[in-house]
């Protein structure tokens, strides 16, 4: 509890007391002159008393958009570490073309980027989403060597159609309308 509350509730607590003290005089003291005092002194008490009710619901309210504003200041700290981290990664990448035969494209490593890892291919509509997904291995179709993404299902060409089959189409999901026209 904050010391702004802390100290309302106890002046609240006080009151209430003070209150049933001057409830309790008001039976006691009879008729006249004094019993008007008392109900005056009652009538005292019980706005002081309502005030500090009032007070105590406004502190509950600013400690609730304290504790709101706190943790979306946490949410914020965390989303711009993870936009660093992401930054930091994206630009080590550059969008490169991976067949001579289609429109086919990936991520690549960046001369000078590479560091210690192995030459690869990221997948381009996940990169989009922010996220580093390694194209494998897709197999051969029908002569045509493929990248597949394990996450998103796409599929990169990476070699030419094979001439004795001119007519065979291999369009993948994303080949046609895919996120180079987006
Ligand atoms: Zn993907």
């Amino acid at each position: 509890m904050n010391t702004d509350l802390q100290t309302v509730t106890m002046m609240a607590g006080s009151l209430k007391a003070a209150l049933e003290a001057a409830q309790a005089m008001v039976t006691l003291v009879g008729t006249g002159k004094a019993r008007d005092q008392a109900l005056k002194v009652q009538d005292e008490v019980f706005n002081a008393h309502q005030t500090a009710l009032t007070a105590q619901v406004a502190q509950f309210a600013l400690l609730d958009e304290k504790r709101r504003l706190e943790a979306e200041h946490v949410k914020l700290i965390a989303q711009i570490a993870e936009h660093d981290t992401w930054e930091r990664e994206r630009v080590r990448y550059k969008i490169t073309r991976l067949s001579d035969g289609y429109e086919s494209f990936g991520y690549t490593l960046k001369p000078g980027a590479e560091g210690d890892e192995d030459p690869h291919t990221l997948c381009p509509h996940c990169f989009e989403a922010r996220k580093k997904r390694v194209l494998t291995g897709g197999g051969s179709v029908l002569g045509v060597e493929t990248l597949k993404c394990s996450d998103c299902g796409f599929v990169a060409k990476v070699s030419r159609p094979m001439t004795s089959s001119p007519s065979v189409s291999l369009q993948t999901r994303h080949d046609v309308g895919g996120w180079m026209s987006r």
